[in-house]
């Protein structure tokens, strides 16, 4: 027998305090707000605007709509792309639950498609296989800051004449084949809420290099209105509107911290390279991958179980809730984000979204197939993972991430210590 887990009365690998919380608060972040707040305008006001160009530039795109969140970014990308009632949205079948929902809030019909298991994105092999003559739009996820293959899903979109609509909410500064995601699809949109790797408390961009996609983004976004809220208004509604605008105050934080990005994914880069390091040789653990033309930016650092190999195949799940349980005793923080694929959440089995069925009753619409059987890859993902953010983050540097792959070794080269620990109980 090894050395005795932490969840089994021994010694935790990580001291308690070690982890420090993201994001980090400095005097620029104090400031900017204390002035928005003193600035008497604090709805869509002058750090709004400045947040849309500063965050456009950052990114290099042409059009920047910051809003209340990336889910409201989402979904006008939805309506900049046309979808409208019985349109067909391709979406991956593992992902953040908005990724899909976002395309029921304009009556469209989400069809998923199963993911690739080494770069947990959906799987662009599979993606003509759904499309049907009522496809119009491809919702790609650059998941856990993995970019999806854009060379391969913008050919298909070009051969059959669909957009596509990039979830890069947890993708900022992620590149593949050198540019960032943001802006190799038709639009995006990107979160700011406290998990991500931008954050002002909450919000979003939606961005976009086309004029009439920007738009019509942008009437959603205000009520319906045709024109910026910066511009004298009309108080005309010409098209369904929501009111999605961010405020001033928390566009202030977004601007603060944006000033630091770069310095915070360059960090997060230099940890997880550490962490690596020390997982790489580990049996039964599958690391995360980085293809060549991708630049990852390890926005969550996802590793998967072999249970194979840890001889638990046949209840995988429980098994690894007992992993995490393990490694949550050894100090380090980790979690299990999403645990069930899009398709098996009761909204979807359901199908029904706004009473009577709609939208999948719609007279628009044609039958659609959410049967779990249907996404292997993505369930057996859903069993067998763990991922991680915060130990990752500024301001924890590699010898924080040095310390979570040692929690992770320790636990895994020691999984029979695991094998009588009764489930749910510490
Ligand atoms: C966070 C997230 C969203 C939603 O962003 P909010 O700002 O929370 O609305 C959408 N898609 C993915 C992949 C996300 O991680």
């Amino acid at each position: 027998m090894g050395i005795q887990l932490a969840i089994r009365g021994g010694e935790p690998t990580i001291p308690s305090g070690a982890i420090k919380h993201w994001p980090p608060i400095d005097d620029t972040d104090r400031k900017m707000v204390m002035d928005s707040l003193e600035g008497g305008k604090h709805t869509f006001g002058p750090n709004c605007v400045a947040l849309q160009e500063e965050f456009a530039a950052w990114n290099g795109n042409r059009y920047a709509i910051t809003t209340n969140g990336g889910t409201a970014a989402l979904h006008m990308g939805l309506v900049a792309c046309e979808c409208g009632c019985g349109d067909e949205v391709i979406v991956p079948a593992y992902s953040w639950s908005s990724s899909a929902t976002c395309v029921m809030q304009h009556n469209a019909i989400p069809v998923f498609v199963d993911i690739d298991f080494d770069t947990m994105n959906i799987d662009v092999d599979q993606i003509e296989d759904a499309i049907t003559p009522k496809t119009k739009a491809i919702v790609v996820v650059h998941l856990h800051g993995l970019a999806v293959d854009m060379e391969a899903v913008m050919a298909i979109a070009d051969k059959h004449g669909l957009r596509v609509i990039e979830d890069a909410c947890q993708a900022h500064g992620a590149k593949f084949e050198g540019k960032k995601v943001g802006t190799l699809g038709h639009c995006a949109a990107f979160s700011f809420n406290q998990n991500k790797c931008l954050v002002s408390g909450e919000g979003g961009m939606f961005v976009t290099e086309d004029e009439a996609m920007h738009k019509r983004a942008q009437a959603l976004w205000s009520f319906g209105e045709e024109v910026a809220p910066t511009e004298r208004r009309d108080y005309h509604v010409y098209a369904m509107g929501w009111n999605y605008r961010n405020n001033d105050l928390t566009a202030a934080f977004g601007r603060a911290q944006l000033k630091r990005l770069d310095h915070y994914l360059a960090a997060q880069k230099e940890n997880a390279a550490a962490l690596t390091r020390e997982l790489e040789g580990t049996p039964n653990l599958i690391l995360p991958t980085e293809p060549p033309e991708c630049e990852h930016n390890w926005y969550n650092y996802t590793i998967r179980f072999d249970m194979e190999g840890l001889a638990h195949p046949h209840d995988a799940r429980a098994f690894r809730d007992r992993i995490v349980r393990a490694l949550n005793a050894e100090g380090l923080e980790t979690g299990v984000w999403q645990s069930f694929i899009l398709p098996a959440m009761t909204v979807f089995q359901n199908k029904d979204g706004y009473g009577h069925g709609c939208p999948w009753s719609c007279p628009h619409a044609a039958a659609v197939d959410y049967s779990a059987e249907r996404f292997p890859i993505a369930s057996k993902h859903c069993d067998s993972h763990t991922g991680m953010t915060t130990p990752l983050r500024s301001p924890n540097g590699p010898q924080v991430a040095t310390l979570a792959g040692q929690a992770i070794r320790k636990v895994i080269e020691n999984a029979d210590q695991l094998e009588d620990l009764p489930d749910g109980e510490e």
